[in-house]
């Protein structure tokens, strides 16, 4: 398989163009963006992105559950069609970069071959995955998670959001429901280049990560149970604490995450203390503690020594542990060859760059379940993101493009 010309580049200047012109469509109040999806806004950036792909001769796919496919015909018709995309739909306070990046950097490198009169073998698809985000309509991930079969259509459709309106009836209403069953497109491949969403890529000063897992992830949800009782008459030796249980097993999640370094995460975001009043000693403590890591032994292993040690710690200070998994996610190991394709891009590109894994979920880690899969990442100012401050420079964007349109070119194969 011939890789691209060394040469072969993005035009830089034309894609943070199309970034900021895209920016315009649901402004946030904080210079970033509110375009979430199945507003009037999701629509009007929707008809703008078809706009520019009919200029760029794509025709588009739309399928039932508004997942749009632009496709750029291969030499050889019977080929499957390398994907590459992400999503346009944002946070209601989100960036302008979160996913438009994956669908604008795909765009870029379709006008790029173009000007340059690329052919491929394969065909080549820029897709626009619907509801991403899953703020307004949860989960996240909804339509990349019904075309991989991880949700039935209809209970997608059936998603409510805060004001009781369906999903189903948003998608009709906004004029982007189409005829085409979901999942039934084959891929030869799919490539999607996001923002990292976190600040290793630029503390480490590398322009490209080449993404080769995502987190795995389990929640469990812990029950510390002792004896509700005076705070001022009860003697310590006489106490039944659940509040010092659950703060022994916060410590100990912090050691297990500790000790599987690199990548494992670990903490307890929710708690709900009863009575929860100022002069009761806590008599039961539930909270859910959030363990990931990008290796599934590895990350089993954290659930195993948690649920061992955990009893043991509380027992020992006349308190009762118990828990159970209230959920998870496996983590994605992506595909070799396309990661390999990434890295290949990025070396022969001169891009610094450094093999890295994804702590956030997106499309391709469902996809990735369908269809060999990978993903490229860019680094984003402080790693904010999820914020309309979310900045990246034009430099890294073209960056990450260039890496994306030469990954896809030799996955697609180059035509000579
Ligand atoms: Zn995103």
């Amino acid at each position: 398989m011939a890789a691209p010309a060394q040469n072969l580049k993005i035009n830089g200047e034309r894609l943070w163009d199309s970034l900021m012109e895209m920016a315009k469509i649901g402004p946030g109040i904080a210079g970033g963006n509110n375009r979430q999806t199945l507003t009037d806004e999701d629509g009007e950036g929707r008809a703008l992105f078809q706009s520019w792909c009919e200029a760029a001769g794509l025709s588009m796919g739309l399928d039932e559950i508004g997942n749009m496919f632009a496709y750029r015909e291969g030499t050889d018709p019977h080929a499957l069609p390398v994907y590459m995309g992400s999503h346009l739909d944002t946070q209601p306070t989100g960036g302008k970069y979160d996913g438009v990046l994956g669908v604008l950097g795909g765009l870029e490198a379709i006008r790029t071959m173009n000007d340059l009169g690329v052919k491929t073998k394969h065909p080549i698809v820029l897709v626009n995955w619907t509801n991403e985000e899953g703020t307004r309509f949860a989960p996240a991930m909804l339509a990349s998670g019904v075309f991989a079969g991880k949700h039935g259509l209809d209970w997608a459709y059936d998603r409510v959001d805060a004001e009781g309106k369906r999903f189903g009836d948003e998608l009709e209403r906004i004029g982007w429901k189409g005829d085409e069953k979901v999942g039934d497109r084959k891929m030869h491949a799919m490539f999607e280049l996001h923002i990292e969403q976190g600040p290793i890529l630029e503390a480490e000063e590398k322009d490209i990560g080449v993404v080769t897992h995502g987190q795995g992830l389990r929640w469990i949800e812990c029950t510390v149970t002792g004896k509700e009782s005076h705070t001022g008459s009860t003697p310590m030796h006489m106490r039944k604490n659940a509040g010092r249980g659950m703060a022994l097993v916060t410590e100990l999640v912090h050691e297990i995450a500790m000790k599987n370094q690199p990548n494992a995460v670990g903490a307890i975001g929710h708690v709900d203390v009863y009575p929860n009043s100022r002069n009761i000693i806590p008599g039961k403590v539930v909270f859910t503690v959030d363990m990931r890591t990008h290796l599934l032994d590895k990350l089993n292993a954290m659930v195993a020594e948690l649920m061992e040690r955990a009893p043991k710690l509380c027992a020992d200070i006349g308190v009762e542990f118990s828990a159970e998994i209230v959920g998870q996610f496996d983590p994605p190991a992506f595909d070799e060859a396309c990661v390999t394709a990434v890295r290949g891009a990025a070396e022969r590109l001169g891009y610094s760059h450094m093999d890295i894994v994804s702590g956030a979920g997106h499309d391709a880690c469902w996809i990735n379940d369908v269809a060999p899969t990978a993903m490229i990442m860019c680094p984003c100012v402080d790693g904010l993101s999820h914020n309309e401050a979310e900045e990246i420079s034009p430099e890294w964007a073209a960056a990450g493009a260039d890496v994306l349109m030469h990954a896809v070119l030799e996955t697609a194969e180059i035509v000579e």
